[in-house]
């Protein structure tokens, strides 16, 4: 089968169409190109990053929320979570969502990668992958045998403390959970404050750190504001696709190979447009069914926060920001220094902690703010409070998107069934408790002046419960959606190669087979940073196509 050659206009050939210039596209757009006769085209649905607030870590809760950045989606209405539907943040503009993430740089346990491999996919052993992590990494503290000292993706420790993000570590310390300076070291368990994804006070996005040193190659084309509508197939081959920019619907032919680099809810959502699904939703969405695959859009698997907030006895950053002197001095502060709350990214302190003693390790992540505000992103509280959130670094709950229309422009049914599981249940609930329990300790207990959230009034473990049901919301790490693997919902192989369809990779956070125990902005990056050497090492110039074209 040959899809009809559309009567729009003709972008010409490249080597490597990409999909997204996200996380992981900015990564694949850098190293591809890095031949020049390589010829890469990435699209990007979103602007330039021209937004100020992006590059200022505090602008984090500026661009979060915001059509100007944000894709702005919501789920459908979750049983796990009492019906309720959650803003689903992901970035729309030059960096994807390295562009409005919360910055924390975090890789996830050894033992996620290990049992990657173990589920079949070859390669992504920690052993693997750690070399991708070290030529990702420019960490202001230097190489070593974990991290890398020369990469494009500078990480830096946070430049501003506060007394009772300080009293998180001591507490936790005091209750036996170590101290922490490197959770992507030789251990993650403990406490300690988060580093960065940024440079000398600024936000280091993927598009910072990939595409900004390499935007002059005559052998790169960057298209901003110009959203894939679906792939041509021939046969039972990608052989290009049809977007959507300001000179209207284009048509651009790919030599080599498609790669998919549109987000774990858009790079499925682009392929379900395309007839490649699941078959029977695809009919009933009204879309021809190219390819039958399964996978497509399952196995979604999310962190779920459930925030404790405190009353505090000491002023917070809450009192800072709202009063108008202070919050000149903040600003003066970061422009003077680059320094101070505005470098802080989206939490200050992380702890990773096992919630029950049996556990070979941590199964919960904490994110300690010393602030606090009626959901993520939204304006601070007017009295002194701070925030504790948990979330369940592997929770068991899987969860499905469905694209529901031919229109490209109809964003897919969000279906994450959050908390569908007893151990999911019961790890939420015990990871309440071990807050509360940090809480009552010193020296973190003197500054608590009550429960704000849930409230003292809650007390079961069905009414903890309860209250995650109606409160907890997304911590934004969605993933899984194409995952890699061999079984019958394996949606590419280990090579990224989509099972059944020729030149057709996906290389995003979708591609995870299990979501990793922590934050997924630098794994995503290590596997676009792995993908690029794959593809590279799999090149062969098409027949009959002259490569210099
Ligand atoms: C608010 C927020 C806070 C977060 N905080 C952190 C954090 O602190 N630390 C951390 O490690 N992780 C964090 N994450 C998660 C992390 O940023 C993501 O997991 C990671 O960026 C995903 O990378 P990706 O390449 O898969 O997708 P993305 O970075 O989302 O990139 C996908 C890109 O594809 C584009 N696109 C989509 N569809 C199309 C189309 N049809 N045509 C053209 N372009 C398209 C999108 O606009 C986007 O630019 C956060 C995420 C969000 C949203």
């Amino acid at each position: 089968m040959t899809d009809q050659m559309p009567a729009i206009g003709d972008d010409g050939v490249f080597d490597y169409i990409i999909v997204g210039a996200g996380s992981a596209g900015c990564v694949l757009a850098n190293r591809l190109s890095a031949d020049p006769a390589i010829r890469v085209l990435l699209l990007e649905a979103g602007p330039p990053d021209r937004y100020p607030w992006i590059h200022i870590p505090v602008g984090y809760f500026k661009t979060m929320h915001n059509p100007r950045t944000d894709w702005c989606l919501k789920t459908e209405p979750d049983p796990g979570l009492g019906g309720r539907r959650l803003a689903w943040p992901r970035g729309r503009v030059l960096g994807g969502s390295s562009s409005i993430n919360g910055l924390l740089y975090i890789r996830g346990q050894s033992a996620d990668y290990d049992q990657w491999r173990q589920l079949g996919c070859e390669g992504w052993s920690y052993a693997d992958v750690l070399p991708y992590f070290r030529r990702a990494e420019h960490n202001e503290r230097g190489e070593d045998a974990f991290h890398g000292g020369d990469g494009p993706l500078y990480v830096s420790d946070m430049r501003v403390r506060r007394d009772v993000s300080d009293a998180f570590i001591d507490a936790a310390a005091a209750i036996g959970i170590p101290r922490n300076s490197d959770f992507n070291g030789a251990q993650q368990e403990g406490a300690g404050y988060f580093q960065l994804t940024a440079r000398n006070g600024r936000r280091c996005s993927a598009a910072v750190a990939y595409l900004n040193p390499v935007r002059h190659r005559r052998n790169l084309v960057i298209v901003t504001g110009a959203q894939a509508e679906r792939l041509v197939m021939t046969d039972r081959r990608a052989t290009g696709l049809i977007y959507r920019g300001a000179n209207g619907r284009r048509y651009a032919q790919a030599r080599s190979e498609i790669l998919l680099a549109a987000g774990a809810v858009h790079s499925p959502h682009l392929l379900m447009l395309s007839g490649i699904g699941p078959g029977a939703r695809l009919t009933k969405a009204g879309i021809g069914v190219c390819h039958d695959l399964p996978g497509v859009g399952e196995n979604l698997q999310d962190h779920l926060q459930a925030r404790l907030v405190y009353a505090s006895t000491r002023p917070t950053l809450n009192d800072e920001v709202n009063n108008p002197l202070l919050k000149i001095k903040i600003g003066l502060e970061y422009l003077l220094f680059r320094r101070g709350p505005m470098t802080m990214g989206a939490s200050q302190v992380c702890i990773f902690a096992r919630s029950a003693p049996g556990l070979d390790l941590p199964d919960i992540q904490f994110h300690i703010q010393p602030l606090s505000s009626d959901s993520p992103g939204e304006g601070l509280h007017h009295y002194s409070a701070f925030t504790a959130s948990v979330c369940q670094l592997r929770p068991e709950s899987r969860g499905h998107l469905e694209t529901t229309s031919p229109d490209p422009f109809t964003n897919p049914a969000i279906h994450p069934n959050y908390l569908a599981t007893e151990t999911d249940c019961a790890t939420m609930i015990a990871g309440m408790r071990l807050g509360r329990r940090l809480a009552a300790t010193p020296p973190l207990a003197g500054f608590v002046k009550g429960e704000l959230s849930p409230g003292p009034e809650i007390v079961s473990d069905d009414e903890l419960l309860d209250a995650a049901r109606r409160t907890a919301t997304t911590i934004y790490h969605p993933v899984g959606t194409c995952k890699m693997g061999h079984d019958d919902l394996a949606v590419t192989d280990p090579r990224l190669r989509v099972h059944g369809v020729a030149g057709l990779r996906v290389v995003d956070a979708s591609v995870m087979p299990t979501l990793v125990s922590g934050n997924t902005n630098a794994p995503t990056i290590m596997i676009a940073e792995k993908a690029a050497d794959m593809i590279l090492a799999d090149r062969r110039p098409a027949a009959g196509l002259d490569p210099r074209q």
